[in-house]
């Protein structure tokens, strides 16, 4: 039994620029209800250093996880690509994840950058083999690519986890094969979401994680406004009809997984000397 708390969001943006002037408030808002331990998203090198700011102020709180984001990568050439790999590796000492990493084929997101997306993919897959941090993997309309390539590279042996799973018990068989968790967040709160409640009945308990992804993916009783980390209890009371089950168990599963997967969230308070 996981004390009220020291719940864990595993996933979110806190230090994304839309929140800027409310960072207080969220989490202050968030701690009331329970959730003690908000692990971030990496998108590029300015968001790691918005990152390790917050850090700088919620040592506790905040978890750092670096990594280029595919929508980072469709905004940047080869070369600032290959720069900004350099720099992560340089840095990722510092984190306690590596991600996000992974790959987004949405034509509306991906226009040009499908090579690229697919080399740095890669290239973050060796990252992760070197060092001893969990994968935070975005993959988005990517499936059967993102397998062939985890399967070539190999999964490392930190595994990591599938933010956002939003997709069938079929998908999520391929994951959990090779060891990964799958992170679960707003858009299993919507009704229609037939495809997401029959994974969730199937998944494994000891797979799951829960995330807010905040700012975004607002579950509906968060609707039209940007999604604050205490979203999710909506996520936790939605896996717990699914699966028969209190929020307050599901909340204590997901977050002993959380531990399972990164370690300690003590480990990491004291962060590492920055480069
Ligand atoms: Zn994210």
């Amino acid at each position: 039994m996981v004390a009220f708390g020291r719940w864990i969001d595993a996933h979110g943006h806190l230090a994304d620029v839309r929140w800027d002037g409310q960072q207080d408030t969220i989490i202050e808002e968030a701690r009331t209800k329970g959730i003690h331990f908000f692990m971030q998203g990496g998108v590029g090198p300015e968001d790691w250093d918005r990152q390790k700011e917050l850090h700088k102020k919620y040592p506790q709180h905040i978890g750092l996880c670096f990594g280029l984001h595919p929508y980072w990568i469709v905004d940047h050439d080869e070369d600032q690509c290959e720069q900004a790999l350099d720099m992560l590796a340089r840095r990722l000492p510092e984190a306690m994840g590596l991600g996000e990493m992974g790959l987004d084929f949405r034509p509306h997101i991906m226009k040009d950058s499908q090579d690229r997306q697919i080399t740095m993919f890669e290239q973050q897959l060796e990252l992760a083999h070197i060092s001893s941090k969990p994968m935070v993997l975005h993959l988005v309309q990517a499936h059967e690519q993102s397998l062939t390539i985890m399967d070539l590279f190999g999964i490392p042996q930190q595994k990591g986890m599938v933010h956002s799973f939003n997709a069938s018990w079929g998908k999520a068989q391929d994951f959990l094969k090779r060891g990964l968790f799958l992170s679960v967040g707003g858009p299993v709160c919507r009704p229609e979401n037939q495809k997401l409640h029959q994974a969730v009945k199937e998944i494994p308990l000891e797979f799951l994680l829960i995330e807010s992804d905040s700012p975004d993916q607002a579950p509906p009783a968060y609707k039209g406004r940007l999604n604050p980390p205490e979203s999710i209890w909506e996520v936790a009371k939605t896996i717990g009809e699914l699966k028969s089950l209190d929020p307050l168990e599901i909340l204590d599963i997901t977050t002993g997984n959380f531990h399972r997967l990164f370690g300690s969230t003590n480990e990491i308070l004291v962060p590492a000397k920055g480069v």
